[in-house]
C-alpha cells in the first residue's frame, strides 16, 4: 500500500471527513484491521484564510509548500491538497516537490465524464467560482461546461462556508438557501452540481435534493484510495 500525503486543516472540519473516508475506503477494500497509511500535515487555517482574503496567494503557496515538503519527507507517495480553493496554487507547490499532486478538479471531472455529465453547476468559495483555476481546468481539459451562480449567490455561498461551515455550524436556513441555488442551476441546464468546497457536504447531502450532487471530498478520497492500493 502506498502512503497518502495530505495537507489538511482547511478547514479541519472537512479534513475529518477526508480521514474517515480514506480509512473506510481502505477497510472496505482490504477488510479486517486494515487502515490507510497517511502522512497528514494540518495547517492553522486562520493564517491561510487571512492571506486568501487579502489576495496574498503567493504567501499561501509558501505556507503550503513548506507543508508539502514535510509530507514528502514523511514518506508520502503522492499528495492531496484537502481543499478545492487552495488548488489555486497547486502548480506552485508541485514545482517544489517530487511526488505528484492528485488534483481535486481532475478527480471530479473524471467521475463526471464517466457518468456522462456534460453540463455541471459549481458551488464553492467565491475564489473557486469566480476565478479560472478550477472551472477552466475542467472546461479546457474535459468536454464539460461549468455553470456558476450569480455574483450575489456566490457571496451567500462564500459567507456560509467561512462564517458557518468552517466553524462547524450547520444552519438549516443556509441549507435552504443552498438548495434554492442548486435548483436554479438545474433550471439553467446543469445536469448535476459539484460540491466544490470540501465543507459543503456537511450541509447539503443527496437526500436533500433530486439534483445529482458530486461531493469533491468523497471523490478525492476515493481516488486517493484507488491510487494507494493500485499495484
Ligand atoms: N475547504 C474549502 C474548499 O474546498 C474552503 C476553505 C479554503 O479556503 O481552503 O475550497
Amino acid at each position: 500500500m502506498k502512503t497518502i500525503g495530505m495537507i489538511g486543516g482547511m478547514s479541519w472540519e472537512s479534513t475529518l471527513n477526508y480521514y474517515k473516508a480514506i480509512n473506510q475506503g481502505v477497510k472496505s477494500a482490504l477488510g479486517g484491521l486494515h487502515s490507510a497509511k497517511i502522512c497528514l500535515y494540518s495547517v492553522d487555517f486562520a493564517e491561510i484564510e487571512t492571506l486568501q482574503h487579502k489576495g496574498l496567494w503567493h504567501d499561501t503557496a509558501i505556507h503550503l509548500t513548506t507543508a508539502a515538503k514535510a509530507v514528502e519527507a514523511g514518506g508520502a507517495d503522492f499528495l492531496l491538497i484537502c481543499t478545492n480553493t487552495m488548488h489555486k496554487v497547486a502548480d506552485d507547490i508541485q514545482a517544489q516537490i517530487s511526488i505528484p499532486i492528485l488534483h481535486i478538479a481532475d478527480a471530479t471531472a473524471e467521475v463526471l465524464l464517466a457518468d456522462g455529465i456534460s453540463k455541471v453547476g459549481l458551488l464553492g468559495t467565491r475564489f473557486t467560482m469566480e476565478q479560472d483555476f478550477y472551472k477552466q481546468r475542467i472546461s479546457d481539459n474535459y468536454p464539460i461546461e461549468v455553470l456558476v451562480p450569480s455574483p450575489h449567490e456566490q457571496t451567500l455561498i462564500h459567507d456560509v462556508i467561512y462564517q458557518e461551515l468552517c466553524l462547524g455550524t450547520i444552519n438549516p436556513q443556509s441549507r435552504q438557501c443552498y438548495l434554492g441555488i442548486i435548483d436554479k442551476l438545474y433550471e439553467q441546464g446543469a445536469e448535476a452540481v459539484i460540491l466544490g468546497c470540501t465543507e459543503i457536504a456537511l450541509l447539503v447531502q443527496q437526500q436533500h435534493t433530486h439534483v445529482p450532487l458530486y461531493d469533491t471530498t468523497q471523490i478525492h478520497a476515493n481516488k486517493a484510495v484507488m491510487l494507494a492500493l493500485a499495484k
